[in-house]
């Protein structure tokens, strides 16, 4: 792992800091439970919570796809990031200084891709937002006064303003010393014919998208005046793919938890209006179609979403195509519909913030709009068969009975068909499903057998390291049976010898990733099986069972090879392995004796 530019010292303060708990907090709704916190596995897709994270040991674990480390492992996962890039995003949320010092060429060369996009995008979003306070910025300025956007709005999301002209910002990267070909990489820059390159931004407002962890990945851009395109997005990038971005997610997710529901809208400005008259629990796909992937972020903040729709047919279509995702992302959603040709950005400004929540409580479970006008019954039977497909598919997708069953009965009603003709239709579909996951389960099972004595034993020392000198006195570890686990062992012992202690959330990086990692992260998380007085006893009780075991497995194959030997008349054999079963029991006797 390499650790970069960053001094080692830096990093054990980062380590120390952190707590793990605060920091899920911030992917994850956490539920406490007994001495852990649970919540839904932001790494795969499930409805019950399966997730867990200790407070104690600093390490989470989910019991659904076993994924599992410390904080910084979860970091880097969730955010995708290397280990310095964890590093530094963990040191802005510990308030820990990094020397800020100019990096060697060497360094610059180890940074990764990704890391350099990063901090170009945070040079330019602090270009842009100089460009929109300055004096070039005066259009921009009010155009934003038109459309009562605030300062504070402005500041929150860092707007800014690229200048009209084709290389203003190519000349301040060049005056930086940014490398323009990671600029064209980024989607800052364009390329032309001759190979020149061109700013992408032009005379546009600039909204910075960032990732839900707040980093800045990609720009957006609204014309100010005529010209197409109306809005122009950076395009993807090692950083950035559309269909997995919410707009404003970062900056608004404190609010959608405390308020217990997301407010789903299209576009920046629909957006930026709600959250400057005071409608915070926002986020906006950025003018694409919702994605599994959408559904999933979202999912990660609350389980409660009102998505607005425009009024017109699109707006009807759109919400149909998203339904289904929605009901099998198990997101309670409702469907909020603005009267005809508004927006919730006009809608907001004539109305105010009250008029707007009120619109909201009152709006209907999505799934009953979905009957009421997008199914409907038409007497069309064409029209009424495809709408029927299409609810099964929705249908079956329901892991609530009470709910499936009631949409059934609704369906029924809209569409005119007999409900049991129905329920038969879905559960059949479901069977189907069924089967097939129970298959695609079977295919991925693979087990590696450890023993379950010997992986407690481990798991008892992890827990009270202080057992770990009498464990290398009883030099037990040559009894395990399982390779895996005595090299485990010895890593234990190497660990301590070394650091006098176990801090568990720093052990679990000198876990090698597979299936052993997953077993102890599951038992440590699941902690507290043995305490006080009950350790010492449980020990030894262990160390005796392992023994004996050893002893067993001995007799065991002395037994195979003497009857190996009798069949093969070997009697010289014989003898030498009777003698050797003799000693055995001889050291066993004395072994276990002494406990
Ligand atoms: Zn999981």
């Amino acid at each position: 792992m390499t650790k970069g530019s960053i001094p080692e010292d830096k990093i054990d303060e980062i380590k120390r800091r952190i707590n793990i708990v605060d920091l899920v907090s911030g992917f994850v709704i956490l539920k406490q439970a007994g001495r852990s916190f649970i919540g839904l596995c932001p790494f795969h897709k499930e409805k019950t919570p399966s997730f867990t994270v200790s407070p104690d040991k600093q390490i989470f674990y989910c019991f659904g796809c076993g994924e599992g480390g410390n904080a910084l492992a979860f970091v880097m996962k969730i955010n995708g990031l290397t280990f310095p890039e964890a590093i530094r995003y963990l040191a802005k949320k510990t308030g820990v200084a990094l020397p800020d010092r100019p990096l060697s060429r060497q360094e610059k060369e180890q940074l990764t891709l990704k890391e350099r996009m990063l901090r170009l995008h945070a040079l330019v979003a602090d270009y842009y937002a100089a460009r929109l306070t300055g004096k070039e910025g005066q259009k921009a300025q009010l155009y934003l006064q038109n459309r009562d956007i605030g300062a504070e709005a402005a500041d929150t999301f860092q707007l800014g303003y690229s200048i009209e002209g084709w290389r203003f910002l190519r000349d301040y990267l060049e005056q930086k010393r940014v490398p323009l070909p990671l600029a064209e990489q980024s989607g800052l820059l364009v390329k032309n014919e001759r190979g020149e390159y061109y700013d992408r931004f032009r005379g546009r407002l600039i909204f910075p998208i960032e990732d839900q962890a707040g980093q800045i990945i990609a720009f957006g851009g609204r014309i100010l005046g005529e010209g197409e395109p109306k809005y122009l997005n950076s395009p993807e990038s090692a950083l950035f793919t559309k269909g997995k971005t919410l707009y404003g997610l970062s900056r608004t997710k404190e609010d959608i938890r405390k308020s217990g529901y997301a407010i789903l809208v299209e576009g920046y400005f629909d957006l930026l209006s709600l959250w400057n008259a005071g409608v915070k629990n926002v986020v906006a796909t950025l003018g694409t179609a919702l994605t599994r992937d959408h559904v999933a972020l979202l999912r990660r903040y609350t389980k409660d979403v009102a998505v607005v729709f425009d009024g017109d047919e699109a707006g009807k279509k759109a919400l149909a195509k998203s339904l289904g995702l929605f009901i099998d992302g198990n997101l309670h959603t409702r469907a909020v519909m603005l009267p005809e040709a508004s927006d919730p950005d006009d809608y907001v400004r004539s109305f105010g913030k009250k008029r707007f929540e009120e619109l909201i409580e009152k709006s209907p479970p999505a799934v009953e709009y979905y009957l009421d006008t997008v199914v409907g019954n038409r007497g069309d039977f064409e029209h009424d068969r495809d709408a029927l497909r299409e609810s099964l598919s929705f249908i079956t997708g329901m892991d609530n009975a009470v709910e499936r069953n009631l949409f059934i009965k609704l369906a029924a009603e809209r569409i005119g068909v007999d409900e049991d003709i129905l329920k038969t239709e879905v559960i059949q579909g479901m069977e189907k499903k069924s089967n097939e996951a129970v298959l695609k389960k079977n295919e991925n099972r693979s087990s590696s057998p450890v023993d379950a004595l010997e992986m407690n034993f481990i798991t008892l020392i992890l827990e009270h390291p202080d057992k770990i000198p009498a464990m290398i006195s009883a030099d037990i570890l040559k009894c395990f049976g399982s390779e895996e686990l005595r090299n485990l062992g010895n890593v234990i012992e190497d660990y301590y010898g070394k650091f006098g202690k176990i801090d568990l959330k720093d052990f679990v990086d000198h876990l090698d990733a597979g299936f052993l990692r997953d077993e102890i992260l599951s038992r440590l998380i699941d902690s507290g099986a043995w305490e006080g007085d009950t350790v010492d006893q449980v020990f030894s009780d262990m160390i005796h069972q392992i023994r004996r075991k050893w002893f067993k497995d001995k007799h065991r194959s002395l037994k195979i090879r003497l009857i190996k030997a009798q069949q093969a008349s070997d009697l010289e054999l014989c003898q030498r392995l009777l003698v050797e079963k003799g000693d055995l029991l001889k050291v066993e006797k004395a072994v276990l004796a002494k406990g």
